[in-house]
């Protein structure tokens, strides 16, 4: 499923246009202060009259355009940069119809994803609950049968629901219980007797997206509202989606980071302190501008890889898609808080907008899975992959970039190597001393392999731009030249990190005694790393030239 690279566009431009009518900077703010739902626009935006853009995610046999991971990438990113509440909102509809998409028997489907294409139903997606949030094992909610005659002809639902994403505006909600076979999915629409839905939360951030509770009391539903009509297949379908999920929300912490960067760039080309814009003051770009673009970059590399993987059929994709989630949403906040830093005073005003895209992106670390579950995600599932291999998994993966440095030796792939190798060494002598008994040795290990990852991913898309064999859809904000330089400033950022973060761990947590810490330090390669360096200043002044359009002004010196 995929559509065209001008029905992509011509969606995006749809998309921008309505916001800049509908929802202007004043109005946003306004909203955000009065802590307010626009429900009207979100109504509009899913209007299959108005911009529809709910079509885009349906399968064409069910009335939509049938757009595929990528797009969908796109758009969240797109309507993260305008507004993240909203976003999040038409999110909820996705979210909430993803049980059906991969769980539902084929006349559930007909029905409920064409009255999403027909209608722009709303929906919201009940998972969490008080007692269950990053752990849905221990959900309470629960679906009781009902029968006539020895048959199965309804279900009644009992239990809280929390923090649910249009929880008090859907129209239809998916909503997880369990049956006495384990959870199960059911469709309820709003108005059913039993069930309610409480005052909306007040949030730090994303205020214009209606998040609520939700309470179930002897809630009748019909049989045929059991997703897939097999009880206990609940977790299964809610598993099926997380790597195309996920991806959404990658997306956003993207979209997030970069809408806070493209307010803080055009201010430092007119600020003037200290005699000279601060655009041109290294200490400020090469703090607050280049390394959120490099890491912000890295993360969009995984979004980027990771949905032309499920487009193309590879299936569910769940690490790639916690790779891609857990780098774009730290870097998307880290993005955030340094763009209010880049405003100064101004950014610590609501009014230049920066301080609310920094309240709005701090949830992307949090739902769809927080960070550290992401990381611990991320783990263990490359240290099934280092133990099946007998450790090889990541010395094999750098040999692989050592190659493609022979082809392209612009891109950093003989960093993103080193980074490889030295994770390599690290999660082998962390299974020598058994230190992933420890789980913040596992924790840490998902963000070191996020690093080493995401630096291949970009170093591979850099080698493809320069091949002119990127993907047609995707993001031209650099040129080769450019996402090359991304790529080296971004590989030795990682290939650093693994290894002195690795080393600290190995030694903090009695991986290796001291008299061996000296040898170690050669094993994964420190000094390598360390010379890897050097270049780093000139390829961080490009990228700032690149962002400071001041590239063709460097050219002529
Ligand atoms: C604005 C908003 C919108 C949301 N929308 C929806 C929605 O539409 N539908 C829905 O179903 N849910 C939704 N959620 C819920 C969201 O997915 C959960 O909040 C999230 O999964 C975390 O669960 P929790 O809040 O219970 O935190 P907890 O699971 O209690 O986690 C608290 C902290 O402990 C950490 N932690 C948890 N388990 C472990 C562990 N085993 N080891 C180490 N650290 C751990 C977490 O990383 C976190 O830092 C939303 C939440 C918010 C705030």
């Amino acid at each position: 499923m995929t559509i065209s690279k001008k029905t992509l566009k011509l969606s995006l431009k749809s998309l921008r246009d309505f916001a800049k009518k509908q929802l202007p900077d004043q109005v946003l703010m306004d909203l955000d202060a009065r802590d307010e739902c626009p429900l009207e626009i979100i109504h509009k935006m899913c209007d299959p009259k108005g911009l529809g853009i709910q079509l885009l995610f349906i399968p064409e046999e069910y009335g939509g355009f049938g757009g595929g991971a990528f797009d969908v990438y796109c758009v969240c990113e797109e309507m993260a940069a305008i507004d993240l509440g909203v976003a999040t909102a038409v999110l909820a509809t996705f979210l909430g119809s993803d049980p059906i998409f991969v769980g539902a028997t084929p006349e559930q489907k007909k029905l409920w994803l064409g009255r999403i294409a027909d209608e722009g139903l709303l929906f919201a997606y009940g998972a969490t609950e008080p007692e269950a949030g990053s752990d849905l094992g221990l959900l309470k909610s629960t679906a009781e049968r009902v029968m006539k005659d020895g048959k199965i002809v309804g279900y009644k639902l009992n239990g809280l629901k929390q923090w649910i994403s249009n929880g008090g505006i859907a129209d239809a909600y998916t909503i997880l219980a369990a049956t006495s076979t384990g959870p199960s999915w059911f469709i309820l629409e709003k108005g059913a007797p039993g069930f309610k839905q409480d005052k909306p939360e007040d949030k730090h951030g994303i205020r214009l997206s209606n998040t609520a509770a939700l309470a179930l009391d002897n809630v009748y539903v019909d049989a045929d509202r059991l997703i897939g009509g097999v009880e206990g297949q609940g977790l299964n379908q809610a598993q099926a989606v997380f790597g195309y999920t996920r991806l959404m929300v990658a997306a956003f912490g993207l979209g997030g980071g970069w809408a806070a960067l493209d307010r803080a760039i055009p201010y430092a080309t007119k600020r003037i302190q200290g005699g000279a814009p601060l655009s041109e003051k290294q200490g400020y770009t090469h703090k607050l501008i280049v390394p959120n673009v490099c890491r912000l970059e890295a993360g969009r590399a995984s979004i980027e890889e990771c949905a032309e993987r499920i487009d193309a059929g590879e299936g569910n994709l769940n690490t790639e898609g916690a790779i891609a989630k857990y780098m774009s949403t730290e870097a998307g906040n880290t993005a955030a808080e340094a763009s209010i830093q880049a405003l100064g005073g101004y950014g610590y005003t609501h009014e230049y907008m920066v301080e609310k895209i920094k309240r709005d992106v701090r949830i992307t670390t949090i739902y769809e899975g927080t960070s550290e579950i992401m990381e611990m995600t991320i783990s263990r599932d490359r240290w099934q992959l280092h133990l099946k291999t007998r450790g090889q998994y990541y010395h094999d993966e750098a040999k692989k970039f050592e190659q493609m440095h022979a082809a392209h030796p612009e891109v950093g792939a003989n960093i993103a190597a080193l980074a490889s190798h030295a994770l390599a060494e690290v999660m082998e002598i962390c299974r020598s001393a058994r230190l992933t008994r420890h789980q913040h040795i596992l924790l840490r290990l998902g963000e070191l392999i996020a690093y080493a990852e995401c630096a291949g991913s970009l170093a591979r898309r850099a080698a493809l731009m320069a091949e002119g064999k990127l993907n047609e859809k995707a993001s031209q904000r650099f040129d080769a030249v450019g996402l090359a330089a991304v790529s080296r400033v971004f590989a030795r950022d990682a290939a650093l990190k693994v290894a002195e973060d690795g080393l600290r761990w190995l030694c903090g947590f009695g991986g290796v005694k001291e008299a061996e810490i000296t040898a170690l330090e050669e094993k994964l390669a420190l000094p390598a790393i360390h010379h890897a360096q050097v270049g780093l200043m000139s390829d961080m002044d490009y990228v700032a030239d690149v962002l400071f359009n001041r590239v063709a002004k460097r050219a002529a010196v």
